[in-house]
């Protein structure tokens, strides 16, 4: 078994919001609801696509759920793969979640060679 990394849960680390609560405006951290992505760049310009800081970097829980862990040695909990989360995952606006577009092919596996 795979140790799960521990859930660390703190304040917003730009905008220093408790979890569950809305970013401040101008946070670095904070997420489009609509689009997923940074808020500083999504053009919009009313705060409602504004998002709550959950205690965990956005798309942290969703490279644990679905596996995209960057696995940094036993001692060292594995860290989210962010880039693969993104590259992989679609913003759901409903969820206001990352999902995957498609199940994950795995890689893992080894084909030995049959020499018969
Ligand atoms: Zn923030
Ligand atoms: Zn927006």
């Amino acid at each position: 078994m795979a140790a799960e990394p521990t859930s660390k849960i703190t304040n917003c680390p730009d905008c220093h919001v408790t979890p569950d609560t809305l970013h401040h405006q101008g946070c670095d951290v904070a997420r489009c609801a609509r689009t997923g992505l940074q808020r500083l760049g999504c053009g919009h310009t009313s705060n409602a696509c504004n998002t709550r800081w959950t205690g965990r970097w956005p798309g942290e829980a969703e490279c644990v759920e679905y596996g995209l862990v960057i696995d940094v040695g036993s001692d060292t909990e594995p860290l989210p793969d962010l880039n693969r989360l993104y590259a992989l995952c679609d913003w759901d606006p409903n969820q206001q979640r990352m999902v995957l577009r498609a199940p994950i092919a795995d890689h893992g596996g080894e084909h030995p060679e049959r020499n018969t």
